[in-house]
């Protein structure tokens, strides 16, 4: 199965058909994502695999879920694209196998249809780092930091006091 996804999926019956699915999504239908976005262009890649061994009883679906963003670096305030990648490896388990089961982290527990695009943006959000910043080598702050003498070391030896993004806010409020 690949091109267009389905909207609600029954991973139970995806894993006992051995099914592939792979295609593309909007960005723009992941609201809850696109929150901290600054742009809802792009697409969400979905690629994943379902399977079961012959005898039904243990279902999984590995494989990854991509995205790249437009968000907001926290040391420049600049925009910058952030590539998301989810890899998943996940149980399947109904609601009756769930109930017997011992804890486990990643495990999909489906008691009815599945929503593919919820599931992707869980995945994707789950995925976002908690303080999106450009790379150290990329981001314009670092070089303004590098450019006015403050070094990795200075930042190092102040770091518990004073944080590069208090320096940074000195120096942007002293360019006035
Ligand atoms: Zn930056």
């Amino acid at each position: 199965m690949s091109g267009a996804l389905p909207t609600s999926i029954d991973p139970v019956w995806l894993a006992d058909q051995q099914t592939h699915l792979s295609g593309t999504i909007p960005l723009k239908r992941m609201t809850r994502l696109l929150a901290d976005c600054r742009s809802g262009d792009g697409e969400v890649r979905i690629d994943l695999q379902f399977r079961s061994d012959p005898n039904g009883e243990r279902r999984s679906v590995q494989g990854k879920i991509e995205a790249s963003i437009e968000t907001t670096c926290e040391r420049c305030l600049e925009s910058m694209t952030l590539p998301l990648l989810a890899e998943i490896d996940m149980l399947i388990v109904t609601a009756e196998q769930a109930s017997v089961m011992d804890d486990h982290e990643d495990v999909l527990v489906v008691k009815g249809p599945v929503s593919l695009g919820e599931l992707a943006e869980n995945e994707l959000i789950l995925a976002m780092p908690m303080i999106p910043m450009h790379p150290e080598d990329k981001c314009p702050a670092s070089a303004l930091l590098r450019d006015q003498g403050i070094d990795e070391k200075d930042r190092q030896d102040g770091g518990e006091k004073q944080s590069p993004f208090a320096k940074l806010a000195e120096l942007k409020r002293s360019d006035r």
